[in-house]
Order: structure tokens, then C-alpha cells, then sequence
């Protein structure tokens, strides 16, 4: 069988101005298999110091770079699409090692993180500007776009690829250059697509990765004056903290944050696309995703034979390590991620809910838990509040259609809904209403390159791909020519 060290991309160093390197310390991490335990590799323990030289590299290269023509990024970011597509088997296989998501869905991911790369490619030639009518016969007014310059990306585990292209290749587009700092628990595939830019031809300094201490490394991106962008996906906990500590040096912000997605059922679904759709956003990634349903609001009409047509879905699933072919749910991230779930089961059935399937980490030990289903679950309980972050699906009753939405909106958060419906006039009052960055209608999945993806509320600022994607790293220069 194959080790990580077989693949050619794989890498146990940062990248810092076009060099491979380790920690001043020489001090470095363990990265853990989430199935196994074991540790399978060790990378760069890296702090302020080696952040601050990253920072400097990504300046120090900037005034070339935002000078290239956009078509030579666009050429630059297409070889790395066709580069990471044919490193799709090798990269999905180091993030089921280091994530623990079923392979066939970490090669999902390969796939729609190069999207990404692909469609900013083509972005990178469209940042029009305009020419604006005139107010005086003696001047002429445009607007032009450009780079913010320096960026900062903080990147989460869920997603190790994906949350990291479709930050950087819009900010590479743009002609910004970048800093990544990805996740403690998933730094192989964002080194593996680091590995795969360089052979794409990226100039030293624009594209950095930095490994280790997250407080240390966070804390010298937000500080420096030069860094003049930071786009984080993760916590709306560690999202403020950040946001808080831009504000010294008043810098551009893209939060990706969390969310409690409620996922509604009304009498008149297609209940065999409801109980589908319901799979795929609540199972998917074990239930480890910003968008995953956190609720499900169901309509009395229907709620019995929802609950029961999920359950037996559910029963179906197959647990087990992301290698293991036929395998749907692999193993949470980590222990608390365990722990976290069992404490929200926990409360909601002290409460009065019941465990229609689940409920219990699973036999296979580790931190593999029970895909499960919980009815009669009731706002009163942690589930309708936090995100659980698991394989958990809470069923929630609800009467009417104005009852739903005003408990869907009863929430902080304002990242992903969802909701089933024939009603064609339901369909767009409901759409409406939600209070969310992104509506799923009769589908449970809605995330790809062309549509934009971000959150309202507390779930963050900003949007990520599609055409707006790019605006988040393009500042509007207004430019008033006189004396014509
Ligand atoms: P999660 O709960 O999903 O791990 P976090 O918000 O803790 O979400 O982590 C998302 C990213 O933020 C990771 O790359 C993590 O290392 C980073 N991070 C966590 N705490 C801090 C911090 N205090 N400063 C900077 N980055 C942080």
C-alpha cells in the first residue's frame, strides 16, 4: 500500500518566498490520521518571525506582480487548475488522511476547489472599470479596479483544499499576493497545493503557506500595517476575535462564519426529495460543514412519514474510515467534535426528544460517531441554538408557513436555508423571507463556483466565487482628469 511519502507532492515544510522551509526553532507538529490516531506527518512549528518575513516576501514581490497583464495570471492560474485536476487521486488521498472524509468525497472537494482556480482564471480578465458622464466640460471621470494588495488567508480543516481556492485564486487574480495560514489539522493538502502552484510557475513571494501557532501566526497577519486584506473561514468566536484584531489597522475583511442552518419541510414537499436532500446536507462531511441543516423544521402534515422515511435512510449509511470503499461517514475531526455531539444528544433528550436511530459514538471506536435522528426536538434545547457540527439531525414540528419562518430566522446566524416546496408562490414569499446568504429550494446542496456563497448576521461578511468573488480583493480608484 502506498505511504504519504510516496506522492510526489507531498511536503512537511512551509513556503516562504519560494523557498521550502522549517521553523527557526527547528520545532515542528504532529499531523494526525483522525481514523487511525496515528501520526502520519510533522510539519513547521512556525510563529511571528517567519510570518513577518512570509508578509515581507508577499510585499517585497507586489509592485511586479500587479503589474503582470491579466492574462498572464489567468494563464498562471489556468496551469494550476490543469495541474491540481491531474493530481486530483493524489490529493484527495493525503485529505482523507488528514481530514477523514470518505475518499469519493474528498475527491469531490479536489474538484470543486479547482473550479475555483479555474473560474477566477477567467475573472481575472474582466475586472472592468467604468467611464463615468462627466460633470464639467473641462474633465473626464473613471473608476478603475485594482489589487488591495497583501492579503492574509486563515483556513479551516473541514474543507482543506477548497476554503483555500476559493480565497486565493480570486486575490492572485486580482493580482494581490498571499499568505495562507491553513488549519493546524489539515496543512498536507495545503502544502501538497502549494507543491502544485510552484510547478504551475508562481513568482517567489506571491503565494506564501505558513504552518504552526495559530494565536502567533493570526496575531503578527492582523497587526502588520502592510497586510491589507485578511479573509478567514472558520468560528464566529475566533471571526470576531480577528475582526477585532484588524481594527487598529482598519484592514479589508471577508468572514466566513458559522452557521445553524434550518432545512424546512412543508406539507406539499416531494418527500422523497426532501428525505434526499436532507442526506446530502446533513451527512455530508459527517455533518462538518458551515452549511450543513442544523434544524430540521418539519410540517405536521408530513413529519411522521419525514421522520421515519430519514431514519431508515439513515440506518443505511455506512461508518468507517474515508478509505474504506462504500463508506458514507467517516470519522469527526477529533475528540471534543465527539464530545460536543454527545453533549447536544444528551441535552435534547433530557429534554423530551427521541432518538429514532444513533444516538451513541460508534463501535469502531476513535471518534466515529452514530449517523443519528432525533424527533421531537424543541427550541428549547442546545440543538436549536448552536451548531452541532455532526452527524445529528434534530426534527422540529411546526403548523404554518409563518411559524417556520419565524423559526428559521430565530437564530444569530444567517449563513445557508433550506427548504421543500411545489408551491410556486411559497417558493419565492419564503425565499424572501429568509433571513440568509444563501437559499437552497428543494435541493440540499447549493454550493459551487458561479453562485455566490457567504452569510448575513453573525455568519459573516463578504462573498466568495462567482462574480462577485473578485471584488473582496479589488479596491475602486475614482480618477478625475481635468485641464482638458
Ligand atoms: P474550528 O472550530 O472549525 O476549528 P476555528 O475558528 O477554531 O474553527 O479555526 C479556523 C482557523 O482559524 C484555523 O486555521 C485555526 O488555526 C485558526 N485560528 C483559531 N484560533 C485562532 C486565533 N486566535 N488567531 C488566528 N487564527 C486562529
Amino acid at each position: 500500500m502506498k505511504t504519504l511519502a510516496d506522492y510526489p507532492n507531498f511536503r512537511q515544510q512551509a513556503y516562504i518566498d519560494g523557498s521550502w522551509s522549517d521553523a527557526d526553532s527547528g520545532a515542528t507538529f504532529a499531523v494526525r490520521n483522525p481514523a487511525t490516531g496515528e501520526t502520519i506527518a510533522h510539519v513547521p512549528d512556525m510563529g511571528a518571525a517567519e510570518t513577518a518575513r512570509a508578509i515581507a516576501a508577499a510585499n517585497a514581490v507586489l509592485p511586479a506582480w500587479r503589474r503582470t497583464l491579466a492574462k498572464e495570471r489567468a494563464a498562471l492560474l489556468r496551469r494550476w487548475f490543469a495541474l491540481i485536476l491531474d493530481a486530483a487521486d493524489e490529493l484527495a488521498a493525503i485529505m482523507t488522511a488528514e481530514q477523514g472524509k470518505p475518499l469519493a468525497e474528498a475527491k469531490g472537494e479536489v474538484t470543486y476547489a479547482a473550479s475555483f482556480v479555474e473560474w477566477f482564471a477567467e475573472e481575472a480578465k474582466r475586472t472592468m472599470g467604468d467611464v463615468i458622464p462627466t460633470v464639467g466640460q473641462d474633465r473626464r471621470l473613471l473608476a478603475i479596479r485594482q489589487p488591495v494588495g497583501v492579503c492574509a488567508a486563515i483556513t479551516p480543516w473541514n474543507f482543506p483544499a477548497a476554503m483555500i481556492t476559493r480565497k486565493v485564486a480570486p486575490a492572485f487574480a486580482a493580482g494581490c499576493t498571499v499568505i495562507v495560514k491553513p488549519a493546524e489539522q489539515t496543512p498536507l493538502t495545503a502544502l501538497a497545493l502549494m507543491a502544485l502552484a510552484e510547478q504551475a510557475g508562481f513568482p517567489k513571494g506571491v503565494f506564501n503557506v505558513v504552518t504552526g501557532d495559530p494565536v502567533a501566526i493570526g496575531g503578527e497577519l492582523t497587526s502588520s500595517p502592510v497586510v491589507r486584506k485578511l479573509s478567514f473561514t472558520g468560528s464566529t468566536e475566533v471571526g470576531r476575535l480577528l475582526m477585532g484584531q484588524c481594527a487598529p489597522t482598519l484592514k479589508k475583511l471577508s468572514l466566513e462564519l458559522g452557521g445553524n442552518a434550518p432545512f424546512i419541510v412543508f406539507d406539499d414537499a416531494d418527500l422523497d426529495a426532501a428525505v434526499e436532500g436532507a442526506m446530502g446536507s446533513k451527512y455530508r462531511n459527517a455533518g462538518q460543514t458551515c452549511v450543513c441543516a442544523n434544524r430540521l423544521l418539519v410540517q405536521s402534515g408530513i413529519y411522521d412519514r419525514f421522520a421515519e422515511r430519514l431514519a431508515e435512510a439513515v440506518k443505511g449509511l455506512r461508518v468507517g474510515p474515508g478509505t474504506a470503499s462504500g463508506v458514507n461517514i467517516g470519522p469527526l475531526i477529533d475528540d471534543a467534535a465527539v464530545v460536543k455531539v454527545e453533549s447536544h444528544i444528551a441535552d435534547a433528550v433530557q429534554k423530551g426528544a427521541r432518538i429514532m436511530t444513533g444516538g451513541r459514538r460508534h463501535s469502531l471506536g476513535g471518534s466515529f460517531f452514530e449517523p443519528t435522528v432525533l424527533a421531537d426536538v424543541t427550541p428549547a434545547m442546545r440543538v436549536a441554538r448552536e451548531e452541532t457540527f455532526g452527524p445529528v439531525a434534530p426534527l422540529f414540528r411546526f403548523d404554518t408557513e409563518e411559524e417556520a419562518i419565524r423559526m428559521a430566522n430565530d437564530t444569530e446566524y444567517g449563513l445557508a436555508a433550506y427548504f421543500f416546496s411545489r408551491d410556486v408562490g411559497r417558493i419565492f414569499r419564503v425565499a424572501e423571507e429568509l433571513e440568509y446568504g444563501m437559499v437552497g429550494v428543494n435541493t440540499g446542496l447549493m454550493s459551487n463556483e458561479v453562485s455566490p456563497f457567504g452569510g448575513i448576521k453573525q455568519s459573516g461578511l463578504g462573498r466568495e466565487g462567482s462574480v462577485y468573488g473578485i471584488d473582496e480583493y479589488l479596491e475602486i480608484k475614482s480618477i478625475c482628469v481635468a485641464g482638458i
